[in-house]
């Protein structure tokens, strides 16, 4: 990188109210050399409404390999710009990462201008546990896959968070409830920041009952998180337990467990009662 190298701005938008551009990305969107857009018409309108005139090009997910060396060239000549998307953060479920991972390769500079994001917004308000999640971005468009997807995550332990569009959000929380449990705590987050914002917590089961009931609620965009397993193990202790299983076929319960305790320092207590709660299960 040279110092008269120019820098990429990924600069986020709003996800609805464009009353949530900040003041650092309307000053980022006026003064860059170009503005690489995702789709040129509807940032051309945001722009509009900003009262801001600028160049846009076209960068989306068919032309971002072929466009990114033509990007690197022109910020090696010391031309800033900008990355946008048509909504929220780029890269998050959007284009840009082929670019991002070009430019900071070829040793060039890459700034965030944080601002709106779906997921973000929607976990702050979902009353779910934040301390620890997973972005799954869009579910698999196909229910066999979808539910193969799902069944990876039926023991995820933190919180996780999905895209979904107004054709599919009914058969995914249907899926999600056959596979991760009816009573499980989820969040629906619809329209975010616009007129129709609607942001429900209860089990899949109810929201299921809900949108069924009002199918208003179906419409719009949606950010669903589903609260993680909270019986989940960790792989030492699922596979604390897989020994514990082996061992007693040959060897009565009590020394079973007490051998896995001493080979993997679990507690033999634990593992007693874990392997009594598999034997009721089963
Ligand atoms: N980059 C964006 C972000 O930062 O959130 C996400 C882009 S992704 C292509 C679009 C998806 O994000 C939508 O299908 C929806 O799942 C979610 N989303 C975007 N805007 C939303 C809003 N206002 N309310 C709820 N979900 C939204």
């Amino acid at each position: 990188m040279t110092s008269t190298s120019g820098v990429l701005y990924v600069v986020a938008t709003p996800i609805g109210n464009l009353g949530d551009i900040t003041e650092r990305a309307k000053h980022i969107l006026q003064s860059v050399s170009l503005i690489a857009a995702e789709d040129t018409r509807h940032t051309g309108r945001l722009l509009q409404h900003l009262g801001i005139t600028n160049k846009l090009i076209s960068l989306h997910d068919h032309n971002e390999r072929q466009k990114a060396s033509f990007f690197v060239e022109k910020l090696s000549k010391g031309n800033d710009l900008a990355l946008v998307s048509d909504a929220g953060t780029p890269l998050i479920s959007d284009p840009g990462y082929f670019l991002v991972r070009e430019v900071r390769a070829a040793g060039l500079k890459v700034v965030p201008i944080p601002g709106a994001c779906a997921l973000i917004s929607a976990l702050s308000a979902s009353g779910l546990a934040t301390d620890s999640f997973v972005f799954e971005g869009f579910l698999a468009a196909k229910t066999t896959a979808r539910q193969k997807q799902l069944a990876l995550l039926k023991n995820e332990p933190r919180t996780m968070v999905f895209y979904e569009s107004t054709h599919r959000i009914l058969d995914s929380l249907n899926d999600m409830s056959n596979v991760l449990g009816e009573d499980r705590l989820a969040t629906v987050a619809r329209e975010l920041t616009k007129t129709f914002e609607t942001i429900n917590t209860d089990s899949l089961k109810n929201l299921i009952r809900w949108m069924e009931e009002d199918s208003d609620q179906k419409r719009g965009e949606f950010v669903v998180i589903v609260s993680g397993n909270p019986n989940s193990l960790t792989s030492e202790e699922s596979e604390a337990d897989r020994l514990v299983d082996i061992i007693s076929t040959k060897l009565p319960l009590a020394q079973a467990t007490s051998l896995t305790a001493e080979i993997t320092g679990e507690r033999k207590k634990t593992l007693y009662q874990r392997a009594l709660l598999r034997r009721d299960e089963s």
